[in-house]
C-alpha cells in the first residue's frame, strides 16, 4: 500500500489552453488539480492525437491526483499512460499512430526533509521555473532541433522557426516502453513554474516568457496572457500553459537566481525514435539534412542519440588520467631507487645520467637490428 503526501501544499494556479490560428482542432489537454499538473500535446490525425493527450491526463488524475509517494510510483503512473496509449493505437484502426507529449509536476510524499515537487517528461512540451525573475528551464526537450541545438548546429531561435521542429525523438504510445525522464524540487516560496506545449514555446522566447509572467500577479492571468502572446505572434499551433505558484517553503536569498535542480535525467547508452509529431509517423534518418544524419545515424533503422558519444569522451579521459599517473609513479620509483642526497643539483645529474642510459640503450638496439638485417641479406 503506497502513502501519499498528508496535507495539500499552498499552491496557486491558472490554466489556458487555444486552438490557436492556423489548426482546426486543439489536441493538447492539461490537468490543473491540488497534487499534480500536467500538459500533453497530442499527436496523429483525425482526433487521435486529442485522445491520447486525454489518456495521459486521465492516468495522471487516477494515479496521482492525491500526489506520489515517491518518483517511481510517479513514473510508474506515466509508464502506465504509455501502454494505455500504446494499446490503443495497435487495438484501433483510426487511433493508429497516435501518441502525446507528456510534462507533468506532482507533489511528493513529505518523506522528513520537507514536501518536494518532482517533475516528469517525455517529448517537447516543456517545465519552467521562474525565481526571482529568472526564468529556467528545467526539462530538456526531446526532439530532433534540441538535438540540432545542443551539438551547436542551429541556435534557439532558428530552433524555433525550423521546418523539422515538429520531429520528437520520445512521446507516449509510440514503444511498447518508454523512458521518463525526472527532476526533484524542493518547495520554494515565490516559485512560479510554467507548463506548456511548444505551441508557447515556437512562438514566444523565453524572455518575453519571462516579462508576460512578471506583469501577472495573478497565475491565471498569466497562463492566459502567454496563449494571447502566441497567439499574437502567429499561433501556428494549439497552445496551452499551467502556471503554478508556490506559497509556501523556504524563502530563497534575494541575492541568488540559482535553481538547485536535483537531475535524474541520464541520456547515456539509449535509443530514441523519431516521429513527426504533425503526421504521428515515424521518421527515417535519410529524410533528415546530413549534419543531423551523422547526429543520430541510424542502424537497424533506429536513430541514435548524439549523448552516446559522451561516455566515450569520458572514457578517453580515464585512460589519459590512468596513464598519467602511471608516468608519474614510475618516475617517482625510478627516484627513490637513487640513495644520493637531493638537492636540486643532483636531480639535475640523475636525469642526465639516465638519458645517457636510454640513448646508449636506444642506440645498443638499433645497431643489433642493423646486424640481424645486414646478415639476413
Ligand atoms: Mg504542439
Amino acid at each position: 500500500m503506497t502513502t501519499v503526501p498528508s496535507s495539500v501544499p499552498a499552491l496557486a494556479w491558472g490554466a489556458a489552453t487555444d486552438t490557436g490560428r492556423v489548426r482546426s482542432e486543439n489536441e493538447d489537454t492539461f490537468i490543473a488539480e491540488p497534487m499534480v499538473f500536467a500538459v500533453a500535446d497530442g499527436m496523429g490525425g483525425h482526433q487521435a492525437g486529442e485522445i491520447a493527450s486525454a489518456i495521459a491526463a486521465t492516468t495522471l488524475h487516477e494515479r496521482l491526483g492525491h500526489g506520489a509517494a515517491s518518483v517511481d510510483v510517479a513514473v510508474a503512473a506515466v509508464v502506465e499512460a504509455n501502454a494505455a496509449i500504446f494499446q490503443g493505437a495497435h487495438t484501433n484502426l483510426d487511433q493508429r499512430g497516435m501518441g502525446t507529449t507528456l510534462t507533468a509536476m506532482v507533489v511528493l510524499a513529505d518523506q522528513g526533509s520537507g514536501a518536494r515537487l518532482a517533475v516528469l517528461n517525455v517529448g517537447d512540451s516543456r517545465t519552467y521555473v521562474l525565481r526571482n525573475g529568472r526564468l529556467r528551464r528545467v526539462t530538456v526537450d526531446h526532439s530532433y532541433v534540441q538535438e540540432l541545438v545542443s551539438t551547436g548546429h542551429i541556435t534557439e531561435y532558428e530552433a524555433r522557426n525550423h521546418p523539422r521542429r515538429n520531429i520528437v525523438t520520445r512521446a507516449l504510445g509510440i514503444e511498447p516502453s518508454v523512458r521518463v525522464d525526472t527532476w526533484v524540487l524542493p518547495f520554494v516560496r515565490g516559485d512560479r513554474y510554467v507548463l506548456c506545449s511548444d505551441g508557447l514555446v515556437d512562438e514566444v522566447d523565453d524572455d518575453e516568457i519571462a516579462s508576460v509572467l512578471a506583469v501577472h500577479a495573478s497565475p491565471q492571468a498569466a497562463a492566459e496572457g502567454l496563449v494571447a502572446v502566441a497567439n499574437r505572434n502567429g499561433g501556428r499551433d494549439n497552445v496551452t500553459v499551467v502556471v503554478v505558484d508556490s506559497l509556501e517553503g523556504d524563502t530563497p536569498p534575494p541575492d541568488s537566481a540559482d535553481l538547485e535542480i536535483d537531475l535524474a535525467w541520464d541520456e547515456r547508452g539509449r535509443v530514441d525514435r523519431l516521429v513527426d509529431a504533425d503526421a504521428a509517423s515515424a521518421v527515417a534518418t535519410a529524410e533528415l539534412p546530413a549534419v543531423a544524419a551523422a547526429d543520430v545515424p541510424a542502424a537497424d533503422g533506429v536513430p541514435r542519440r548524439r549523448r552516446v558519444s559522451l561516455g566515450a569522451v569520458l572514457f578517453v579521459m580515464s585512460i589519459a588520467v590512468i596513464i598519467t599517473l602511471t608516468i608519474t609513479l614510475l618516475l617517482v620509483m625510478r627516484n627513490n631507487t637513487d640513495n644520493s642526497p637531493s638537492p636540486t643539483t643532483t636531480d639535475s645529474t640523475t636525469t642526465t645520467v639516465k638519458s645517457t642510459t636510454t640513448t646508449t640503450d636506444r642506440t645498443t638496439s638499433t645497431t643489433a637490428r642493423n646486424t640481424s638485417t645486414s646478415t639476413a641479406g
